[in-house]
């Protein structure tokens, strides 16, 4: 068993968003017993996307100690529901996959059970309206009422962000060191790291290594030679063009959109004083040029920044914590942000690290449980981003063509076969994604369950009738009484 020194000063090499969420975690959660120390680089700068969130963001706020009023009046945050697809199962569709549970959970067969049996009834309303949170996102509508809890995330300003982590950090002691790392220095017996050699000169020396610089990996790969599964046969697009534009209204929905072109999506996420806009594609069947033009053709408003082109190859490192070192955000491996899941992924890796904080040394054990479990859930995500690109009807390019025939992953495949066959859908207990999400999407990209369960069927005819109008008018008159999403956020977070 390999063991070494006890860790007290750990360095943390990066200052987006990974860099500063480790290095508030750390300080505030465990701070007392370590010293953190945090270079970056004001000429490299960040990758300064990453805007879309999703709910358990709140539980690590809460776990720090972060004033939500706070934090979205620094960061001009928007509440966030959900996100509504567009012309992905077939141009020319729409559905929304909301944070929300849908209808109401009984013990032997979920909600959509009862749904597909009220359709044998005749009974045809879409499936979200059966969802609180959905159909505020829809109506843009958002409060917080006691009574009737809604499931929420945010969209962000992602540099404010690391802003304001930094201004949290800081006085909870966290050390901050501006320069560039020339060379990662290893023990040459052990291969663990040492130290950063800084341009300037500056040796900055440490136990314990995070390696938050982003895709180039500069610890975990450039240095450690972790290795990279690349998934570019499963998720196909690998570049990204991003431009910031002036809302055009006052009108802020509380949702993500996510529209689907012929060769990739393009996301717009709103928030108080801009709105994000993106397209994501495959250079394959489209250049630079044309996903730019395609991008600035399809946004509301004038364009705030210059669009820029982000390239990346979907797929995760081999081995998130290496020797001393643990990679987070880019630098842990990517996965496209269709359902905003790598701001969450660098959440879960840095709870996961300080439960296993190696205090007294560093084990074999410790290390391998981290990685069993970080590949187990980004596989689970991978999975789940796949299932957009594979239930498709689309065929109106190559690009869609080959997405709806690659073969995919069996974990992915069984999990859409028993729901086309049976309506079932059973999820590892890691799974970020509950059921409730697998059926809004797999519904939404077109699949018709075979069968469902017939524990629906224990009603009687009237009663099922009943049961789904209680449902769904007791939804619309709980969004009736909710104030416009915009006026909330207002009233919340006053300029
Ligand atoms: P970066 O932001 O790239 O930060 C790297 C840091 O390392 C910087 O501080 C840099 O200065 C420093 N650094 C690098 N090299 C050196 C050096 N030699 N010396 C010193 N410092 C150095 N995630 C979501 O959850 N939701 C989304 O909606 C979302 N959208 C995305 C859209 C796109 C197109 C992309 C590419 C990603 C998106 N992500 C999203 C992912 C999200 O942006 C990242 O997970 C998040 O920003 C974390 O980035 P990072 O901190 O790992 O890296």
């Amino acid at each position: 068993m390999t063991k070494t020194n006890a860790i007290k000063n750990v360095v943390i090499a990066g200052g987006g968003t990974a860099g500063w969420m480790a290095a508030a975690a750390l300080a505030k959660l465990i701070g007392k017993n370590i010293h953190v120390t945090l270079v970056e680089s004001d000429d490299i700068g960040t990758v300064g996307v990453g805007e879309a969130t999703i709910p358990p963001i709140r539980t690590f706020h809460k776990l720090l100690g972060i004033n939500e009023q706070a934090f979205m009046k620094a960061t001009q945050a928007s509440f966030k529901l959900g996100i509504s697809f567009e012309n992905w199962g077939d141009e020319n569709t729409r559905y929304i996959h909301s944070f929300g549970v849908t209808g109401k959970e009984c013990w032997a067969g979920e909600f959509h059970h009862f749904w597909l049996q009220g359709k044998t009834l005749g009974i045809n309303n879409p499936f979200g309206d059966y969802c609180y949170e959905l159909q505020a996102a829809k109506a843009g509508k958002f409060a917080f009422n006691q009574q009737n809890p809604i499931n929420y995330a945010y969209h962000m300003d992602a540099t404010r962000y690391a802003q304001f982590l930094r201004e949290f950090s800081e006085p909870l002691g966290v050390k901050r060191v501006e320069g560039k790392i020339q060379k990662v220095v290893k023990n040459a017996k052990t291969g663990h790291i040492e130290s950063l050699l800084l341009n300037s000169g500056e040796q900055i020396n440490g136990d314990f290594f995070i390696d938050c610089t982003g895709f180039r990996g500069l610890l975990i790969e450039q240095a450690l030679h972790t290795g990279y599964e690349d998934w570019s046969h499963l998720l196909p697009c690998n570049s990204a063009i991003a431009v910031q534009t002036k809302s055009t209204s006052d009108t802020v929905l509380p949702l993500t959109r996510s529209i689907a072109h012929k060769s990739g999506w393009q996301w717009r996420i709103p928030l108080q004083n801009r709105v994000g806009n993106g397209l994501v594609y495959c250079s394959q069947y489209m250049d630079d040029e044309q996903a730019k033009a395609l991008l600035l053709n399809n946004i509301e408003g004038e364009a705030l920044t210059e669009p820029r082109v982000i390239k990346f190859k979907t797929g995760r490192r081999l081995k998130g914590w290496n020797k001393n070192c643990l990679a987070l955000g880019l630098a842990s491996g990517f996965v496209e942000p269709l359902e905003s899941t790598s701001i969450h992924l660098i959440m879960s890796g840095i709870i996961r690290f300080m439960r296993l904080f190696p205090f007294n040394g560093i084990t074999n054990h410790a290390i391998d449980e981290y990685n069993k479990q970080l590949k187990s859930e980004i596989e689970n995500i991978r999975d789940f981003i796949v299932l957009h690109y594979k239930v498709t009807n689309r065929d109106d390019s190559e690009f869609w063509l080959h997405c709806s025939a690659m073969e995919v992953p069996k974990t992915l495949k069984h999990e859409i076969d028993l729901f086309k066959q049976t309506g079932r859908v059973f999820l590892d207990d890691g799974d970020i994604f509950r059921v409730d999400s697998w059926v809004q999407v797999m519904l939404g990209q077109g699949i018709g369950p075979e069968q469902h369960h017939l524990i629906a069927s224990m009603m009687n005819n009237e009663e099922l009738t009943r049961f789904l109008h209680g449902i769904k008018q007791q939804i619309e008159q709980r969004v009736s009484q909710l104030p416009p999403h915009h006026e909330f956020l207002k009233q919340y977070c006053p300029a």
